[in-house]
C-alpha cells in the first residue's frame, strides 16, 4: 500500500523535533551536528533569535496580502537586494526551481522584445541541478530526472561540463542565455573556476547572450562573498537565488538588470505566495546579518579552518577519502569508500551530511559555525571514517 507521504524520497530514519543554532535534536534526545544545513537552507543555523524575533513579529502583524497590492516587506528585502548586488530588480518566489521558471521565461521575453523571437535556446551542463519543475528538469537534461516525465520543455543545449570547445561551437544564431551554478551543488560540489566564469561572460557579451547564474546553493554568504560569481569580478545578467535567503522559510527570487528584465511589464508573471510578508520579513533580516563584511569576513576564516581540518581527516583515511574540493563553507569531500557509507556513519557519530553525485559527501554547515563545532566535526568524521572501514574489514 502507498505510504500516507508520496514516496519519493529516500529518507534516513531520523525524526527531528528541534533545532538550535548548529545542532538539530532527535526524538530520542540524541543531539546532531547539522552539517547539512538543509541543504544550505538554514544558512544561520536553527531558530537564529534575530529571525525567530523577525518572523513572530511579521506574523503578528499581517501574514498574507495580495500582489495586488503594494508589500512594504517585499519591498525592502527587493531594495536591500538591488542595493547589494548586480541587479536592477527582483521577483520573489518561493523555491529555487521556481526562480529557474521565471530564470527561463524573462530570457526567452527578452529576446522577443528586442525583435528576436527564434532566439530561445539556453545552453546548460551536465551535473548541474536546476529544481524538479518541468523547466528545471527540462534544462539539467539527466535521465534520472526526466526518464518517464514525457516530453521536455524544448529549447535546452545540454553540454559536458568543463568543454570549452562544445560551448563555442553550441552557439548559433538560436542562442539566447547560459544558465549555470557557479559551483555544482547536487552535481558534487565542482566549482566552475573564475577564469571559466569570466570566459562565459566574454563569450555572452561577444555574442549578445544572457548569463543566467543559479546561486540558489552557493549564495547568500555561502562562498565567503554574498554572491559566488562576485570572486570572479563578473556579473551576470539574471541570477536565481532561494535557499538560504529564506534562512529556513520558503522563498527565492529572481535578480536581474534593467536591460535582461525588458519584457516583464505588468500582467506577464506572477505568484500568489512570492514575496509574501512572512517570507520577505524573514529574508530582510537575513541579508542584514549576511551581507555584512564582517559576517562575510568571519564565513571565509572558518572556511579556511574547516578545510584544514577536513584536509587532515582526508589525509588520515586515504582508504575512505581521496580529497576535499569547494569554496568557502560549501566543501565536498570525494569519497573513495561509497559516500552513502561515509553519510550512514556520520548518523552513527551523531552528525549530518549530505551525499552529492561523483561519490562526494558535502558539507555544508550553517555560516554561523563555531570553531568548537568546526572541530567537532572533523573528529565526528573521522570517527566515522573508522566505521566505515571497520564494516568493510
Ligand atoms: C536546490 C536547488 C535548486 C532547486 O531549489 P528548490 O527550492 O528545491 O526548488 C535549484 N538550483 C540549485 C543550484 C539548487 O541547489
Amino acid at each position: 500500500m502507498i505510504p500516507s507521504i508520496l514516496p519519493t524520497y529516500t529518507r534516513a530514519p531520523l525524526s527531528f523535533v528541534k533545532g538550535e543554532g548548529s545542532w538539530l535534536v532527535e526524538a530520542d534526545g540524541r543531539r546532531f551536528l547539522d552539517m547539512g544545513a538543509g541543504i544550505a537552507v538554514n544558512a544561520l543555523g536553527h531558530a537564529h533569535p534575530a529571525l525567530v524575533e523577525a518572523l513572530t513579529r511579521q506574523a503578528e502583524t499581517l501574514w498574507h496580502v495580495s500582489n495586488l497590492y503594494n508589500i512594504p516587506a517585499q519591498q525592502d528585502l527587493a531594495d536591500r537586494l538591488v542595493a547589494a548586488t548586480f541587479a536592477d530588480t527582483a521577483f520573489f518566489t518561493n523555491s529555487g526551481t521556481e526562480s529557474c521558471e521565471l530564470a527561463v521565461k524573462m530570457a526567452r521575453k527578452h529576446f522577443h522584445e528586442a525583435g528576436q523571437p527564434d532566439r530561445v535556446e539556453i545552453l546548460t551542463f551536465s551535473g548541474a541541478f536546476h529544481g524538479r519543475s518541468t523547466a528545471g528538469i527540462s534544462a539539467a537534461g539527466s535521465e534520472k530526472m526526466t526518464k518517464g516525465f514525457g516530453p521536455m520543455l524544448p529549447g535546452f543545449v545540454h553540454l559536458p561540463f568543463g568543454d570549452h570547445e562544445a560551448m563555442r561551437a553550441a552557439v548559433t544564431e538560436r542562442t539566447a542565455a547560459i544558465l549555470i551554478e557557479p559551483i555544482q551543488g547536487e552535481g558534487g560540489i565542482r566549482p566552475l573556476p573564475d577564469v571559466c566564469l569570466k570566459g562565459l561572460r566574454e563569450l555572452c557579451d561577444e555574442h549578445g547572450l544572457l548569463l543566467i547564474l543559479d546561486e540558489v546553493q552557493c549564495g547568500m554568504g555561502r562562498t565567503g562573498r554574498l554572491f559566488a560569481h562576485e570572486w570572479a569580478g563578473i556579473t551576470p545578467d539574471i541570477m536565481m537565488i532561494a535557499k538560504g535567503i529564506g534562512g529556513g522559510f520558503p522563498l527565492g527570487a529572481v535578480l536581474a538588470t534593467e536591460r535582461a528584465a525588458a519584457g516583464m511589464t505588468a500582467g506577464t508573471h506572477g505568484s500568489t505566495y512570492g514575496g509574501n510578508p512572512l517570507g520577505c520579513a524573514v529574508g530582510s533580516k537575513v541579508m542584514e546579518i549576511v551581507a555584512d563584511p564582517g559576517f562575510l569576513a568571519e564565513v571565509s576564516r572558518k572556511a579556511g579552518l574547516l578545510r584544514q581540518k577536513l584536509e587532515g581527516v582526508v589525509a588520515a583515511h586515504p582508504d575512505v577519502f581521496e580529497s576535499v574540493r569547494g569554496e568557502g563553507l560549501m566543501l565536498g569531500v570525494v569519497c573513495r569508500a561509497p559516500n552513502a557509507d561515509v553519510v550512514k556513519a556520520g548518523f552513527a557519530e551523531e552528525m549530518l551530511t549530505v551525499p552529492a553525485a561523483e561519490n562526494v559527501v558535502r558539507l555544508l554547515p550553517p555560516l554561523t559555525i563555531g570553531d568548537d563545532e568546526i572541530a567537532e566535526a572533523a573528529a565526528r568524521l573521522d570517527r566515522a571514517a573508522a566505521r566505515v572501514r571497520a564494516d568493510a574489514a
